[in-house]
């Protein structure tokens, strides 16, 4: 099937309320181009120096989504244009982006990434770190970010009960948060593999790459 039928059968199962993040990471200019043609104006990137490149080229009514681990010195580079990062792990890093984005004089969305997979490797903060940072006030005086909701991602399984399980926990934290701070829409979470879960459990946006574009090399 092509990009555009795939876009096109995705996002009539979709339901409404559910935002698709179209994940172009290792996908080439033209590819995105046909997605772009079919409608579609989100996109997804997990290397700064990648998406930079593309908007460069691309027109300029896209909306590029951060979704991969950031390195604070490489803020800079997407600060002009990103509009919503997904995996921000630590109070430093949003500081950055604060600074950053003050720069442009914009104020940058953010996500707060939360570790639920099993895995170690996996980003994020923990249930602690995330409630003591919300409480803690410092992020008061940081008028150049604006933080809209949480992001997270499953254990790599094919355990339903487990993915289930993780996404649920993530749910629970972000009625948490979503009580604590106000903006807080978004709840990131669901890929290719396990967004029918992440959307019965609560996801308003899921992040898709290989059921789009085909699998990456
Ligand atoms: C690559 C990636 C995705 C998309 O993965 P697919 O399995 O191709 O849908 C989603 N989220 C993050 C953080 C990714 O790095």
């Amino acid at each position: 099937m092509s990009i555009r039928d795939n876009l096109t059968k995705i996002k009539e199962s979709l339901p409404s309320n559910v935002t698709l993040v179209a994940v172009s990471k290792t996908k080439p200019i033209a590819s995105i181009q046909e997605a772009y043609e079919a409608g579609h104006r989100i996109f997804g990137e997990n290397k700064i120096q990648e998406m930079t490149e593309k908007w460069e080229t691309l027109p300029k009514d896209i909306h590029w989504h951060m979704i991969g681990h950031v390195q604070r010195n490489k803020v800079k580079y997407m600060a002009q244009f990103v509009s919503l990062i997904h995996g921000v792990d630590s109070l430093k890093l949003l500081k950055e982006i604060n600074k950053q984005a003050k720069k442009y004089d914009r104020t940058i969305s953010c996500l707060l990434q939360v570790h639920i997979a099993e895995e170690e490797s996996k980003f994020g903060f923990d249930e602690t770190e995330l409630m003591d940072l919300i409480s803690s006030g410092e992020l008061e005086p940081l008028q150049h970010i604006k933080i809209t909701g949480l992001m997270g991602m499953a254990t790599f399984t094919e355990d339903s009960q487990q993915i289930i399980k993780e996404f649920r926990t993530l749910k629970s934290l972000f009625d948490k948060v979503e009580a604590k701070l106000s903006g807080i829409k978004d709840l990131s979470m669901g890929m290719s593999g396990d967004y029918h879960i992440a959307i019965d459990e609560g996801s308003t946006m899921v992040r898709l790459g290989s059921s789009i574009f085909g699998a990456r090399n």
